[in-house]
């Protein structure tokens, strides 16, 4: 997407099953399954060492996981962390608690970010994973401990609804799944996703002083907190695209990503079509868009008179 008021970063040199420390204590590795949606793929990462913690196992697959039970192989898993229900990152679990018996710690199991309307279908539905139960349901703020590493669970709905984040304390650090990553801006997909949620978690971040990130996919972030704030001016900049294509008249959806994403890859004209739909379901909420009942995908949008 033509996102270039972000410094994004699209390169990432990490070949797909090695391991790599990526920041003292910290080991990642890449899964092979690139696509306009993953980047160059999967990224899990193993926190600790002897005892060690696994953030997102990935997709089901048995490449991947080898590589990362290889990985682990004279150590001891005790903890999985499933920052979303999305089958890029949660598929994996299984496998892993299988080869392991680790403890496998998320939010909840998925769910939509609100009810669907009538005639409704839930959204990109083949990305979600609804097979994954978390042994354990973590709130907001609750604290992960395993031997030598302290993770806070950062509740940070928006992408998904069952969005966590985790704070690495000892390394002052944030796994950030998809709701912050480097190489792009996070998916926010209604029914799935709610954008008033995604810009509330996005200002929850904003606040807090991690200056590195370790997103679901892509690179490091560092300078992190900077990054948050050019991704709320970056929404904000598309509402104000939107505000300005509504004052030359009513516009349907396609109208509207055709005004606003410019240069746009074809396969992802209906993500950016449920991207501008997230925007609107905000927007008429705040009183700032009218439409004739719910806001849907098929609907046309204007400013209020
Ligand atoms: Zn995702």
């Amino acid at each position: 997407m033509a996102d270039d008021d972000i410094p994004f970063n699209k390169t990432l040199a990490l070949t797909p099953g090695r391991v790599e420390e990526v920041a003292p204590g910290v080991r990642r590795v890449l899964c092979d399954n690139p696509s306009p949606f993953t980047f160059k793929g999967t990224v899990s990462y193993i926190v600790g060492r002897g005892q060690v913690a696994i953030v997102d196992p990935g997709p089901d697959d048995e490449t991947h996981i080898a590589a990362l039970l290889d990985a682990v192989r004279d150590e001891t898993v005790t903890h999985i962390l499933v920052t979303h229900t999305h089958r890029d990152h949660s598929p994996g679990v299984a496998r892993v608690k299988a080869a392991t018996g680790a403890i496998a710690f998320a939010e909840g199991p998925h769910r939509p970010a609100r009810s669907l309307h009538v005639g409704e279908a839930p959204r990109l539905d083949a990305s979600n994973d609804t097979d994954f139960k978390p042994d354990q349901k973590l709130a907001d703020g609750e604290v992960v401990s395993g031997r030598g590493f302290t993770l806070e669970a950062i509740a940070t709905p928006g992408h998904t609804a069952n969005h966590m984040a985790y704070a690495l304390r000892e390394q002052n650090l944030i796994f950030s799944g998809d709701h912050v990553m480097g190489w792009s801006t996070s998916i926010v997909a209604p029914p799935d996703g709610a954008m008033s949620d995604y810009m509330a978690s996005l200002d929850k971040l904003a606040r807090r002083d991690e200056r590195v990130y370790l997103p679901g996919h892509g690179d490091v972030i560092r300078e992190a907190p900077q990054f948050v704030r050019s991704y709320i001016r970056h929404r904000q900049g598309r509402e104000a695209s939107i505000l300005h294509r509504l004052g030359k008249g009513a516009a349907d959806i396609p109208t509207l990503v055709r005004a606003i994403y410019i240069g746009l890859d074809p396969r992802l004209a209906r993500a950016a079509g449920l991207s501008v739909l997230a925007h609107l379901e905000d927007l008429v909420v705040r009183g700032l868009v009218a439409t004739e009942g719910m806001p849907s995908i098929a609907n046309t949008y204007r400013l209020p008179s």
